[in-house]
């Protein structure tokens, strides 16, 4: 694996695979699925301060370039770039707006985040020029509007990787404590569980350490809450567990 810090040390067609580092194996399974679409696999570390609403969110982003070197390096990663701010923001850059899906839910919760992760992807975009980027259901708003802005970029959907317990994997969940990381599994049993959204949504609320901020069945195609003839519903939750945001979605299958 090449470890580069300009983009034109990259490879002139890729599949490519956008972080904010503090690598897991969620990240990992991305790389592996942008090894199957092609043999040269481009990973990207920049922690984008354009999508954190909180210089302090921000600052307490987690950051372990050493353990991400070998992560990459064993899953297939070919060119690792870790680009510099000036790189992706040189003086006098132009922001781009995330649709109107940005407004809900996410978006609606952090204001001007999606405008934040719209502009760099698309400037991350514009600089590999990749065949291919993969990103993971996890974070599925962000993926629906990342997908409109593609222009021509196959966007490949990864699946939600999971701890034991369920919980959603996420560079987030070093920062709970060791009794907020027992409660958070709540929210994947919930969503696992739960046959209506009334249902999820007295699931999480039992649960006092968790700050619920939303629980939703939505129509994936339209981002509006999920109605009787929707063909494609998803449960999404976002909540708090020790100031700590998470978030997860789950597919519902017709559940009787
Ligand atoms: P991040 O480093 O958090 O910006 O995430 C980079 C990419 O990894 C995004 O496409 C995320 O959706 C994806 N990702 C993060 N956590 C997971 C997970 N647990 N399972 C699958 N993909 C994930």
């Amino acid at each position: 694996m090449k470890v580069v810090t300009s983009a034109h040390e990259l490879p002139s067609g890729c599949a490519f695979v956008p972080t904010m580092g503090a690598l897991h194996a969620g990240h990992a399974s991305l790389f592996t699925i942008a090894k199957k679409v092609h043999t040269n696999v481009v990973a990207s570390i920049f922690v984008n301060p354009l999508q954190f609403e909180k210089q302090e969110d921000l600052d307490k982003y987690p950051r372990t370039p050493i353990e991400d070197i070998d992560l990459a390096a064993n899953s297939g990663v070919t060119h690792l770039w870790l680009p510099h701010y000036s790189e992706i923001y040189p003086e006098g850059f132009s922001t781009i707006k995330a649709g109107p899906i940005a407004n809900l839910y996410e978006g609606k919760s952090r204001p001007g985040h999606f405008d934040g992760v719209v502009t760099v992807v698309r400037r991350l975009f514009d600089l590999v020029k990749p065949n291919f980027a993969v990103f993971g259901e996890k974070d599925f708003q962000q993926l629906i509007l990342i997908e409109e802005i593609a222009q021509g970029i196959e966007i490949v959907r990864a699946p939600i990787i999971r701890e034991a317990d369920g919980l959603a994997m996420s560079s987030r969940n070093v920062r709970l404590t060791p009794e907020g990381r027992s409660t958070a599994a709540v929210i994947s049993r919930a969503l696992s569980l739960a046959k209506s959204e009334s249902e999820l949504r007295e699931m999480l609320s039992s649960e006092p350490q968790l700050t619920l901020d939303y629980a939703d069945f939505i129509d994936e195609e339209t981002f509006q809450p999920a109605q009787r003839d929707s063909t494609s519903v998803r449960a999404i939750v976002a909540g708090w567990i020790n100031s700590v945001r998470l978030i997860d979605n789950m597919r519902m299958e017709a559940r009787a």
